[in-house]
């Protein structure tokens, strides 16, 4: 049963509150000739699929170290405020991958997640292409805004976007500036693109904004009624933790007060959906000066749990400053009409939801977009636009200093 939901959506249901999701299959819903590669987006925690161990004993070890853990830590003021969110977050968190455990179908399929769509053959050939293109440093010279980006459209597609039959192939190219400029692919059918010898796939109906942050202002629409319905944003926050490994820069948190996340909103109101890390003194910032200054209402929070493809989670549910989960915070920004009574018709979103998938490269956040729209503002289809985006998805608009990241041909096999 979860399984098969699985294979169709991508998501499927443990429990009223908990869902598994694939995040391949999720992305490849933007795709009809090119698919996500699961060797490539699952480039980490399938090592250990060689443990003997099963999920169920490896967890009731980890329990044991836990324990043992607790005991010695002592804690300071803040960090005492971080353990008793955690505290309150952690049967929430535990149910779920309690179920998870118990569907043993599923654990299955997640166990295949890896290698089900191409061959493994198929797929190292494709990890091991070219490195990839640094847009920051690219974005950052004074050439930046001579550098276009080669949009391929097949000529079928217009013919068969008319109602018509595909003729013989050819392709048309529109020739456009890839940075600071809106970049789209308008048609029904995903596209390669080319910049500086590398390909890229964009996905149908989608569109990206690359640029630093100081010309975000360039996405505000002319008209509010333009405006996005979903915003979810993914901020460069400083880690502060100097030991940790950083792939691409960070901002002071004050920066991100400037974010002009209410003349980004529509009309009608928007859903923004903000990830946050799990240190105390970000999600004070956050409660109290970054949500009142951009204008938003919180409303609930949402976990992304982490596991390896065994079925465990990636790390020890208490160790402190490497938690196996990551916090999404929603929040409402009125719109200009607010009073048209657009607000009392959404349904309440549900706190503590838990989504659990295996991650993917180093701070790629899973497509949980579509999970969002029941309870995003304003009429269908939500406009919906990503700040900080690394990947694009249909129907979205994407910003951010390298919203191509993950469009690379190298991530992607053809269908
Ligand atoms: N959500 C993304 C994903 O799932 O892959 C990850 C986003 S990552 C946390 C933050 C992104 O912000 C990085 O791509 C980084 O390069 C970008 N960034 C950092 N400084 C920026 C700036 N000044 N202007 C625009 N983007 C910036």
């Amino acid at each position: 049963m979860e399984e098969n939901q699985l294979m169709e959506s991508g998501v499927s249901e443990l429990n009223s509150n908990a869902f598994f999701i694939d995040p391949v299959r999720i992305l490849n819903h933007s795709y009809t000739r090119f698919r996500v590669s699961p060797s490539t987006y699952y480039s980490r925690f399938f090592d250990s699929l060689n443990s003997a161990q099963s999920p169920k004993a490896s967890e009731d070890s980890r329990k044991g170290k836990r324990k043992r853990k607790k005991k010695i830590q002592s804690l300071n003021e803040r960090e005492q405020i971080a353990d008793r969110r955690h505290q309150e977050v952690k049967p929430f968190l535990l149910k779920a991958h309690e179920a998870l455990l118990e569907a043993t179908d599923l654990l299955k399929v997640l166990r295949n997640l890896r290698n089900d769509v191409c061959s493994v053959g198929e797929c190292k050939e494709l990890s091991q292409e070219s490195s990839e293109l640094s847009f920051m440093e690219l974005g950052g010279v004074w050439q930046a805004p001579l550098c276009e980006i080669v949009l391929n459209y097949q000529q079928d597609d217009k013919t068969l976007q008319n109602g018509g039959f595909p003729l013989a192939q050819s392709i048309e190219q529109k020739v456009t500036p890839a940075f600071n400029n809106l970049v789209a692919n308008e048609g029904s059918y995903d596209i390669e693109a080319e910049l500086f010898n590398h390909k890229y796939i964009i996905p149908k109906r989608s569109c990206f904004y690359m640029s630093d942050m100081q010309q975000i202002d360039s996405l505000i629409p002319a008209g509010s009624d333009c405006g996005f319905n979903l915003i979810v944003i993914d901020p460069p926050w400083e880690n502060g933790s100097a030991r940790q490994k950083v792939r691409y820069p960070t901002l002071p948190n004050r920066y991100f007060l400037s974010l002009p996340v209410k003349q980004l909103c529509h009309t009608s109101g928007a859903l923004v959906a903000l990830w946050v890390t799990n240190r105390e003194k970000l999600r004070d910032f956050v409660e109290n000066d970054l949500f009142p200054k951009w204008g938003v209402t919180y409303a609930a929070s949402f976990y992304w749990l982490k596991v390896k493809a065994n079925g465990m989670l990636t790390g020890e549910l208490d160790l402190f400053h490497h938690r196996p989960y990551e916090c999404l915070l929603l929040g409402y920004c009125d719109g200009k009409d607010t009073h048209s009574g657009n607000s009392t018709r959404l349904n309440p979103i549900p706190d503590n939801r838990v989504f659990i998938s295996v991650p993917g490269d180093y701070s790629r956040k899973p497509p949980i977009g579509e999970l969002l729209l029941d309870y995003v503002p304003g009429s269908m289809p939500a406009r919906c636009v990503e700040l900080f985006a690394r990947e694009m998805i249909a129907g979205w608009t994407s910003w951010g200093n390298e919203p191509l990241h993950f469009q690379d041909s190298r991530y992607f096999a053809e269908s």
